[in-house]
């Protein structure tokens, strides 16, 4: 039983959060201070989203020209390779869109990816959202990364998990193989839970091929 590798989007795959590089972009700082509410865990990821996003005024064409411009970690590329030759089930379960997530993918030619996402629609300049998996008796986030490990490891595998932010928390709590940096990797070890510390992709490649070594195929 090959391992099911989930992998955040934002700050993960890409070098930056490409929710942050829109707000940015078209809503000055105005989005700052709901950020910092939904880091203390005042608001759920929708109610930030709806704020946030009423803060934006543009064309999904404008934003997905501006989303394409962010750049993937530089090893992410190798690190799928890395996957598909060990047979490894590559999934990217994200708290942000879809619709950037689908358009990078496809820019660097790997839309064969499957991934896990909130949902965002546009009319003109009206944008509207949708949460996929919100989980209260979890956690605060629209695509609760917790269900997502339970429902998609196949019964008596492995789950690995990738992951950097906030909305990863959950999901690295169900996984049994976990890679961090940010503020999950602080999240982890402020609570004693085992990980494996990186930086870049090439760091989980390295470490995944040093496990195989030593204890064999991952199973
Ligand atoms: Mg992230
Ligand atoms: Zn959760």
């Amino acid at each position: 039983m090959k391992p099911v590798v989930f992998c955040d989007f934002d700050g993960t795959v890409t070098a930056q959060d490409v929710q942050h590089v829109i707000l940015n972009h078209y809503a000055g700082d105005a989005w700052i201070p709901v950020n910092e509410a939904w880091r203390r865990f005042e608001i759920t990821t929708e109610e930030r989203c709806c704020r946030q996003w009423a803060l934006v005024h543009a064309t999904e064409s404008d934003l997905a020209q501006l989303a394409a411009q962010v750049p993937l970690d530089p090893d992410f590329r190798d690190f799928v390779a890395f996957c598909h030759g060990q047979d490894y089930d590559l999934r990217i379960v994200s708290d942000g869109f879809d619709f950037y997530i689908r358009r990078l993918l496809e820019k660097h030619g790997l839309s064969d990816i499957p991934y896990y996402a909130n949902h965002l629609s546009f009319q003109g300049c009206h944008i509207a959202l949708s949460f996929s998996r919100p989980n209260p008796g979890c956690c605060t986030f629209g695509n609760c990364k917790r269900l997502l490990v339970e429902e998609l490891r196949p019964p008596g595998g492995r789950a690995i998990y990738v992951g950097d932010g906030l909305s990863d928390r959950c999901g690295a709590e169900a996984a049994d193989l976990v890679f961090a940096k940010g503020l999950l990797a602080s999240y982890l070890e402020q609570r004693g839970l085992p990980f494996h510390p990186f930086r870049r992709f090439g760091d989980v490649t390295a470490a995944l091929q040093g496990l195989e070594r030593r204890d064999g195929p991952i199973q």
